[in-house]
């Protein structure tokens, strides 16, 4: 039984040495507990630090250490897949490599799958602890959003921590499209899932990636690539301001008929105007977002580009 763990890397050289101790010894326990074999599949996603050198010495010093380097920052969703396309394990692990995701629950995930029947061990945080209050807000609220609008759950909280069967990796694989939400991804597919709460911790050295304009994007691309709401939202909107339309020419008509038409109105009129051409720019914007969407996926580009592996030393 092989269980590969899938990590990818962004500038990620002052925690990887201490990420790796802790999930050799975590390996070495499961060894002798659940007589598991492991692989690390390491992707270093374009770092611009020593991230690379560390993975080189890494696999110098321990062979069941693989990598994967890209040809530039694809983002950490294209990673991912790659980590997976690249694993060969029977199971297949996708954790952070800040330690955020403890290796240590690796134990307790691998029993739910094997004595549990699941096909998948998930983590969600059960707190946000040490983020911006402000982030923690709009993550809530997003939360919210998507999953009125998608018929896809999208689990609060949950982490892309997960130890999956290799059919359900399979399964995930299978969607090879370009623009990747993976915790859409994860609960699209479906499968068995055995949830795991734990607390957040916050990482041990290095700089989040995550900027909160990259955290809005990341939720309009979630938003666009598991829900087609906003497109009826944006056609009922239309339909609502016909309806207002028709109203106000009924209301207007009937009262130039009663008491004439004395020429009034030029502010309302010009209110009218900027918002209904407001409402129009923004349904456009709506409908552009799913065309640009639906352009980069007919374009077929690859989702990643490999650079150099462990196979090239
Ligand atoms: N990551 C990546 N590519 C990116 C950004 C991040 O591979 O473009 C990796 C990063 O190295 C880390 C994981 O994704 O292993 C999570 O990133 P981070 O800890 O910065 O996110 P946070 O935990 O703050 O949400
Ligand atoms: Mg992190």
């Amino acid at each position: 039984m092989l269980i590969t763990l899938v990590v990818p890397c962004y500038n990620e050289e002052e925690a990887l040495p201490l990420f790796y101790a802790e999930a050799a010894r975590v390996a070495a326990q499961m060894e002798k507990s659940h007589g598991a074999a492991f692989e690390f599949v390491f992707v270093d996603d374009g770092s611009a630090d020593g991230t690379l050198p560390v993975l080189r010495a890494l696999h110098a010093q321990d062979a069941r250490v693989r990598y994967v380097s890209f040809s530039r920052n694809f983002g950490k969703e294209a990673a991912i897949y790659a980590g997976l396309q690249a694993a060969r394990g029977d199971y297949v692990a996708t954790l952070d490599a800040d330690l955020q995701d403890p290796p240590a629950l690796l134990p307790q995930m691998l029993d739910a799958l094997q004595n549990e029947g699941y096909d998948c061990a998930a983590t969600r945080r059960t707190t946000r602890r040490g983020e911006p209050p402000l982030r923690s807000w709009f993550a809530r609220r997003f939360y919210r959003i998507i999953n009125r609008m998608s018929d896809t759950e999208i689990v609060d909280g949950a982490r892309d921590y997960r130890l999956m069967r290799r059919r359900m990796v399979d399964a995930v694989l299978q969607m090879a499209e370009y623009n990747r939400f993976s915790k859409g991804i994860f609960s699209w597919v479906g499968f068995k899932t055995k949830w795991f709460d734990y607390e957040n911790v916050e990482r041990v050295a290095g700089q989040t990636k995550w900027s909160f304009w990259g955290l809005f994007r990341y939720s309009i691309e979630g938003i666009v690539g598991f829900s087609t709401a906003p497109l009826i939202i944006a056609a009922g909107a239309g339909v609502a301001f016909c309806l207002a339309a028709f109203v106000g020419i009924v209301f207007v008509v009937v009262r130039a008929l009663l008491f004439g038409d004395p020429t009034s109105g030029w502010p309302s009129m010009v209110c009218i105007m900027l918002l209904c051409s407001g409402v129009q720019l923004f349904c456009l914007g709506i409908v552009g977002e799913y065309l640009a969407k639906t352009y980069l996926e007919v374009k077929h580009r690859p989702v990643y580009l490999t650079r150099e592996t462990e196979q090239d030393l």
